[in-house]
């Protein structure tokens, strides 16, 4: 539990936040792989660090208190983080996905974790009588994203965690698009919140970092015992800049969102979009289940132009918003699911679950609203096929 009611307070001042020894208003970063010992079994709390280091305890600390979990744990990435708690499976279990997980995610588990028997399917989250249906005796856990990349598909978390709990399901929710400040999901019956820190946390496009909460001590042993062991671990000048975007996530979020909203409206006026996927829309899936869940829609937005518009041209077209992988960034950024993001996907799967080839994803960044909707504009008026 957090000290704070309110989360502003606690990006700036939760986990460790100042520096005992000096005072400083910063956690200093603690460039050392090692400690010296007072005597055999004397240590001074801190033995290797990949075991702990005080910049990453920071961080860790940090992101449990924000995600109101019991311990949190850095990650050199955000499928690093994915890796450990992925780690806590037997060969033999299966994990259900929510249908328009993270490309990487369906990557792990249909490439890597299958060489050690680890199965998936992909689950319906978003229908509880389909997903319940989808529970086999060999399922032991559930990744839900909410909203899911890129469609923006909304499942209900609570109710999710709940069927899910009563057969015995670990569920694992990745709070990237979110972050704290707009959902959290360990309060909603999550067990395990994952995260790429690369994207909001972060914030700056600078650092590739990922997370991970937990909700009870006996899990926070085993992620432990499994990080220390897999040694995926965040190094202390990452840990440093992670606690530094932390600081400002309140105040970045507010203006990322109040920009994703006048974007998704305008994208939903104009003649030359056929469909716009953003969870701030009323019109939306999942829009009530959203307002329920998390304080707003957040900043990503899917949308797909009409057949007679070139896409390549419309990406070819855009200045200041730039064509690139990631999200979350300051800087607004566009990216095309289906070769980018989702390409690890199989194009057959990619149909069923409505990734087409026409469909943009815009990460809405904190310049001028003004700026970034002129930009779009003559990118679409450019790439009218005339
Ligand atoms: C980017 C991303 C990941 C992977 O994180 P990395 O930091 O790139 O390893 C996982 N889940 C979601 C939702 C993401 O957007």
């Amino acid at each position: 539990m957090s000290k704070f009611t309110n989360t502003e307070t606690a990006l700036i001042h939760g986990g460790i936040s100042i520096d005992e020894r000096t005072g400083a208003v910063n956690v200093p970063i603690y460039q050392t792989s090692t400690y010296k010992q007072d005597g055999l079994g004397k240590m001074r709390g801190y033995e290797y660090s990949r075991t702990g280091n005080p910049t990453r305890e920071a961080l860790e600390a940090l992101i449990a208190e924000l995600e109101g979990g019991v311990a949190g744990f850095a990650f050199a990435s955000g499928m690093a983080a994915l890796t450990a708690v992925l780690s806590l499976l037997h060969s033999g279990d299966r994990v259900l996905i929510s249908s328009n997980v993270y490309g990487g995610t369906f990557r792990l588990l249909n490439k890597v974790f299958d060489h050690f028997a680890i199965n998936y399917t992909i689950a319906d989250t978003t229908d509880l009588e389909v997903y319940e249906s989808q529970i086999t005796e060999d399922v032991k856990a559930v990744i839900i994203e909410s909203p899911a990349n890129p469609l923006m598909t909304v499942t209900d978390i609570k109710a999710v965690a709940e069927v899910s709990h009563k057969h015995g399901l670990l569920v694992i929710v990745d709070n990237t698009f979110m972050t704290p400040y707009l959902q959290k999901p360990l309060e909603l019956g999550a067990d395990i919140v994952v995260h790429s820190a690369t994207k909001y946390l972060g914030g700056h496009s600078d650092v590739v970092s990922g997370l991970a909460v937990v909700s009870t001590k006996e899990l926070a042993e085993q992620i432990a015992f499994i990080q220390n062991s897999t040694g995926g671990v965040l190094a202390p000048f990452d840990s440093f800049l992670l606690i530094r975007g932390i600081k400002t996530l309140a105040v970045r979020m507010d203006r990322h969102v109040y920009n994703a909203q006048k974007a998704a409206e305008y994208l939903s006026a104009h003649k030359a979009v056929k469909n716009v996927y953003y969870p701030g829309l009323e019109s939306s899936q999942g829009y009530a289940i959203n307002r329920r869940q998390a304080k707003n829609g957040g900043s990503m937005i899917s949308f797909e132009l009409h057949e007679n518009y070139d896409i390549r041209v419309f990406f070819e077209s855009l200045e200041l918003v730039s064509l690139a992988e990631s999200l979350g960034g300051v800087e607004s950024l566009v990216c095309h699911p289906a070769t980018m993001t989702h390409a690890s996907i199989p194009a057959d799967i990619r149909k069923k679950v409505g990734i087409t080839d026409g469909l943009i994803r815009l990460s809405v960044g904190i310049e001028s609203i003004e700026d970034i909707l002129a930009d779009i504009e003559q990118a679409i008026a450019k790439a009218e096929i005339k």
